[in-house]
């Protein structure tokens, strides 16, 4: 057992001066009382706050951050980006993917994020063919996880067709494509590699609407445990709500509802172009919406009716998608700035009784800690596992503040470097802003960088 000690820390009952936790091996807090720096094993001048959850990465993108940044000479959208991510992805190898994910998950951890839902689909070959072993790819993301210490919630995609009503998968989608009893099947072999990892966790992620069937939905969601965390992108797009509405005469977030039995094991990525019915639907269903708002805004996607959401009492969580910038404090602002520059409003999503940034904070700690089914009560109170970030309040942002304006001061005057201290299941993966293993990682990192962003 190991004692750590705070000068002030976030419980579920507010904040608290003072205080110590006694965290167990396995990551437990065994117990959250007063007491004094001279009684701990390790001292953390600061402001902890329970870390959070990632909810939506697709870790590969992160080596095409600012490649794809060119106009193009028609109207640009979502669909010219993915042109130039299906030529990047179609070089990529399991080296280089671990090595692009390890980098990854490191500035995750660092910016605040201690835990990561990976969204994978790059199953296959370079030539699309399986390879000898079906989870090679999958391996290198919990190898990734692993050695930066970052929780993960594993969702491997299953991606059969290419657009809606079973249209064929075009050439460059080949490394993606899998029928649904060889996807079981690694499901199951990634259920077996992450028994042994106590902070890996397996769900399952039909990719869209357009990418599986109505009847391989069903059969998938059937299969599958009741618990797993299930996840599917929706509605980011208007192109792909307008196809939606053709195939079937509904929009997608009203088609799942008819079609599937959506409860709390969802994460309904995106659900940027929703109506009325189908906002209500997802919030009395108490499935999470996953907001991407810094890739939402990169994409052009549209701005999620997030305030009017949360006052039907809808649940949200944060990601970061295509991973073009990596930062906690980032994402919490764009989603409030969003809000605001289409409200002509400020404080959209706070309330009287909670700020701003404690508001949105809460909502997407519980909401992420939901859809990626992590272990525990949420929070940092005993029986929780001690996942916490730990503020410096000596930063420029904090200096002089009070435990109640903390989380403001981060989240809209703030960046990563608010982020002092680190920890994933009661071990220290970030130490005075640093990662033990960091230079090796980033070493790694630039090699794969030098040949993957040549000729971009
Ligand atoms: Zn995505």
């Amino acid at each position: 057992m190991i004692k750590h000690f705070f000068d002030e820390i976030l419980t579920p009952n507010g904040w608290r001066q003072n205080q110590l936790l006694d965290i167990a091996e396995n990551g437990e807090i065994l117990a959250a009382r007063d007491g004094a720096a001279h009684e701990a094993d390790i001292v953390h001048h600061g402001f902890a706050v329970p870390g959070m959850a990632n909810v939506h990465s697709h870790a590969f993108q992160r080596a095409m951050a600012g490649l794809a940044e060119m106009a193009g000479p028609s109207a640009d959208s979502f669909w010219s980006w993915r042109q130039v991510m299906y030529r990047f992805l179609s070089a990529i190898t399991p080296d280089q993917l671990e090595a692009i994910a390890s980098q990854l998950y490191l500035e995750m951890l660092k910016s605040g994020f201690t835990s990561v839902g990976e969204f994978h689909y790059l199953h296959h070959d370079r030539d699309g063919a399986a390879y000898a072993d079906p989870s090679e790819m999958s391996g290198r993301i919990i190898a990734a996880a692993k050695e930066t210490g970052i929780g993960l919630t594993l969702l491997p995609v299953l991606y059969r067709y290419g657009g809606f009503g079973g249209e064929p998968p075009q050439e460059h989608q080949r490394r993606f494509i899998m029928e649904g009893e060889n996807f079981l099947n690694l499901v199951e072999r990634l259920q077996e590699a992450c028994k042994s990892e106590p902070s890996c966790i397996v769900g399952v992620a039909p990719h869209s609407l357009r990418a599986v069937d109505p009847t391989l939905l069903r059969d998938l969601i059937a299969q599958v445990p009741a618990d797993m965390p299930c996840h599917i992108h929706i509605a980011e797009q208007q192109k792909e709500v307008a196809d939606c509405v053709e195939w079937s005469g509904l929009r997608p977030v009203d088609w799942l509802f008819e079609n599937v039995a959506v409860d709390e094991r969802w994460c309904l990525v995106h659900a940027t172009h929703i109506k009325e019915s189908g906002r209500k639907s997802i919030a009395q269903s108490g499935a999470v919406v996953g907001l991407c708002p810094i890739t939402e805004a990169n994409l052009g996607d549209g701005v999620f009716p997030a305030s009017v959401f949360l006052k039907d009492g809808g649940r949200i969580a944060l990601g970061s998608d295509s991973n073009i910038y990596i930062s906690l404090a980032e994402e919490v602002r764009m989603l409030e700035y969003g809000q605001r520059l289409t409200h002509e409003s400020r404080n959209v999503l706070g309330n009287e009784t909670n700020s701003t940034g404690m508001q949105i904070y809460s909502k997407a700690f519980l909401g992420g800690h939901q859809a990626l089914g992590r272990p525990g009560e949420p929070g940092l109170q005993v029986g929780s596992r001690a996942n916490f970030v730990v503020l410096d309040k000596n930063h420029p942002a904090l200096i002089g503040k009070s435990a109640r304006k903390i989380l403001d001061s981060w989240l809209f005057a703030g960046d990563n470097t608010v982020v002092k201290d680190v920890a994933v299941d009661g071990k220290l993966v970030i130490r005075d802003r640093h990662h033990l293993e960091e230079e090796a990682i980033t070493h790694r990192f630039r090699r794969v960088m030098k040949e993957l962003a040549a000729g971009y």
